[in-house]
């Protein structure tokens, strides 16, 4: 397994690879890699692929208040896990080299960047989504892997790729979950024992209204009057424009954001209505 600290480590490395006729296969990460992480790189590992992990905790996508400095990193127990799981090439840039000017001409993610999870951190979704360009520009992938757990994500990096007409095909890879059902998070190792119980509320809730969508009301208020769990928002949306669906028919996605202590988590699943 490669590492690449510099842009120009990382275009050699995969310029080689291309020359030898493989597939760039893409995993953008920031780290703190779990399970979920994993089942990216095992949908990326296919016959003839380069697999590409990048780790970079993205300062745009943070706001002023959120966890930018204290979040996890663990690079040591990351390249371990990496070199098992047979990953090619990692690009480790730093924020000086992803933005070495003060300021940064960013992407917009539009609309889509506004409802959800952006109602609550506004410029996320732009962050990322300059991020992942920037990322795409320097590795250029045939196909890129993102999580159905940060659903509205990977919405954003399908319409991306659309609008800005790059030539690379997006995987979306299904949410793996503890053996409760809790969602794998980087952001899980924040939570005590007790914090992590009541985490349990939202994946339960989500699983219930899988099932009975029309119990709707009565989950949501019940789990914004769950004692030490502050409801961010639960609703259910159409799965391509985000928007909230009443009694349309469809494929619709059920996302919920929750704040257990200081730790911001989310989850949704997907349903027929
Ligand atoms: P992150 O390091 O949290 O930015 O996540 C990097 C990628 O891993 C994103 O595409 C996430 O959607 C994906 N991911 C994170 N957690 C999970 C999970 N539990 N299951 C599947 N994919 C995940």
């Amino acid at each position: 397994m490669k590492l690449a600290r510099s842009i120009n480590a990382l275009r050699l490395a995969v310029a080689a690879a291309k020359k030898r006729g493989l597939t760039i296969n893409f995993v953008p990460t920031m780290g703190a890699l779990h399970e979920g992480h994993l089942s990216l790189i095992k949908k990326a590992r296919q016959p003839k692929a380069f697999v590409v992990m990048s780790i970079f905790v993205n300062p745009l996508q943070f706001g002023p208040k959120e966890d930018f400095s204290r979040y996890p990193r663990t690079l040591i127990s990351d390249l371990r896990l990496l070199r098992q799981a047979k990953v090619d090439l990692v690009f480790l840039p730093t924020p000086k080299i992803m933005y070495p000017e003060k300021t940064v001409i960013k992407v917009s993610a539009g609309p889509l960047g506004d409802v959800l999870c952006g109602r609550s951190r506004p410029g996320h979704f732009d962050g990322v989504a300059t991020v992942v360009v920037k990322l795409f520009n320097l590795v250029q992938p045939d196909q890129a892997f993102f999580g159905a757990k940060d659903y509205q994500q990977q919405l954003i990096i399908r319409r991306l790729v659309t609008d800005l007409n790059f030539p690379i095909k997006i995987i979306t890879v299904p949410t793996v979950r503890e053996p409760d059902g809790l969602a794998m998070s980087s952001r899980n190792r924040y939570l005590s024992a007790r914090e992590r119980t009541i985490a349990l509320n939202l994946p339960q809730a989500l699983f219930v209204l899988q099932k009975n969508p029309r119990d709707f009301s009565r989950l949501k208020r019940e789990l914004a009057a769950t004692a030490n769990l502050k409801l961010d928002y639960l609703e259910i949306v159409n799965s391509q424009t985000l928007l909230p669906v009443k009694s349309a028919k469809g494929q619709v996605v059920i996302a919920g954001a929750i704040y257990v202590g200081k730790t911001r988590l989310i989850d949704n699943v997907t349903a027929r209505l």
